[in-house]
């Protein structure tokens, strides 16, 4: 941390002995992990940067805006609508965490045999180490899987600002009736929350904003079609966990400047892997920071991954929203189009993400998918059956890893990782 930013975490009550040691182990796992990559493209150090910084000079710059007045809004769904908050000038934070943290104490709240990413949220609380948790001013738990919604119960009884929404599970008229009705919803909670009343060229504003952000991180998945692949999986995941987390207009020029870089790199044939590295689509459960383990053994192991089937990818950005309209009603309604397109493993049937992996896997030229499932994950374990079944209908390979975030089954994922890519080799 390049300030001393001690008292501004003892003023949010985190607990400066466990956050000390969160950020030792983050610190070290990012540069044996990132840091040791070779040839990265120089736009990089931006996120770099924003990595070394993320709980320090991104806290401030949140905590100068609450000072101003400005409201912070945190999640832990990509259903959350970004669009909405953009229109009351609030920030919205992602809240997902991708690292075990006082899971005794989680386990005395929660069934073992919940998921990480839920057991994560809740030891970031309980172990006192979240500033973006504890600098929120509402905390939007949303209804998607069970896990989810019935840990909010217990959520509430932790935090004192917890809105939830409720998510449809359908794809039906109905479900969509319902989800747009949760946005009115929110949209009115947002209004009182900051005292704005939404018009309609806040949200235009707000809808420019996000989709500016999404158009740039889906050009930088665009160009990871070339091979040699331009860029790392593991980079092209750090851009899409900061897209969670950084201002969204420094974003979206940080990302746009470096896919001219990287449009210059395809031009000289230039590679971070050699051409012909066996190519691997990831799907499955998002990965937040910092959650490396998997595409970490991957791209050590003699592949490159080309692309993520995930909220952390693709799945949460590749869709616009229409700004064409003109009223608010009407934006409204586009931004409710936007997200039903969203095809989380939590709707039932859910046909088009069957459809979207095979069409990615085609489209980035993959010589194999790994489906990435969390323990305890049965929307997205479930759907890995289904996955592979429509993959092997396309003759495409498909490895199926189950895991949390220990690392103690690094050496065994190694071992079957190896033996996929030998096999699509
Ligand atoms: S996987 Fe589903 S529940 Fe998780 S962030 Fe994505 S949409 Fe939300
Ligand atoms: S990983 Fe699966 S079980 Fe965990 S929160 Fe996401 S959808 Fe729910």
């Amino acid at each position: 941390m390049s300030e001393d930013y001690r008292s501004m975490w003892e003023n949010l009550g985190l607990d400066l002995g466990a956050h000390d040691a969160l950020l030792e182990v983050l610190g070290k796992g990012y540069g044996d992990i990132y840091l040791a990559q070779k040839d990265r493209p120089e736009g990089m150090g931006y996120f770099d940067f924003v990595m070394s910084e993320v709980h320090g000079l991104r806290i401030k710059e949140i905590m100068d805006e609450k000072e101003a007045g400005k409201k912070v809004i945190g999640s832990f769904c990509v259903f959350v609508p970004e669009e909405i908050v953009r229109a009351v000038d609030a920030t919205l934070v992602g809240l997902c965490t991708g690292a075990d943290f006082a899971t005794e104490e989680v386990e005395k709240l929660l069934p073992r045999n919940t998921c990480s990413l839920i057991k994560s949220a809740f030891g970031f609380k309980l172990g006192k180490v979240c500033p973006y948790l504890e600098s929120a001013d509402m905390i939007v738990g949303e209804n998607t899987c069970d896990g989810k919604k019935k840990s909010y119960e217990t959520l509430n009884n932790l935090v004192p600002n917890l809105y939830v929404m409720d998510i449809p599970q359908m794809k039906s008229a109905e479900g969509r009736a319902l989800l747009r009705a949760e946005y009115l919803r929110f949209k009115e909670a947002v209004e009182q929350l900051t005292g704005i009343t939404i018009d309609a060229a806040r949200l235009k504003k707000g809808i420019e904003i996000v989709n500016n952000k999404r158009k740039a991180i889906y050009r930088l998945s665009g160009l990871r079609k070339a091979d040699p692949a331009p860029i790392s999986g593991l980079d092209a995941l750090l851009a899409n966990q900061v897209f969670f987390y950084d201002d969204p207009v420094r974003f979206t020029e940080s990302a746009n400047k470096i896919c001219d870089e990287i449009e210059k790199r395809i031009d000289n044939n230039q590679g971070v892997f050699p051409k012909s590295t066996p190519r691997i689509l990831l799907s499955g459960c998002p990965m937040a920071v910092p959650n490396w383990k998997l595409p970490w053994i991957i791209e050590t192991s003699g592949a490159v991954i080309v692309g993520e089937e995930s909220c952390v990818g693709e799945r949460g950005t590749r869709n616009l929203t229409d700004e064409s309209w003109d009223t608010v009603e009407e934006l409204m309604e586009a931004i409710v189009d936007r997200y039903f397109k969203v095809d989380c493993a939590i709707f039932t049937p859910n046909p088009d993400r069957l459809e979207h992996i095979v069409e990615m896997a085609g489209t980035y030229k993959a010589d194999g998918v790994i489906h990435y499932g969390l323990q305890f994950c049965q929307p997205y374990l479930m759907e890995s059956m289904a996955v592979e079944k429509a993959l092997e209908e396309k003759n495409i390979p498909t490895l199926r890893i189950d895991t949390d975030y220990s690392m103690e089954d690094v050496g065994q994922l190694k071992t079957r990782v190896e033996a996929f890519i030998e096999l699509i080799k």
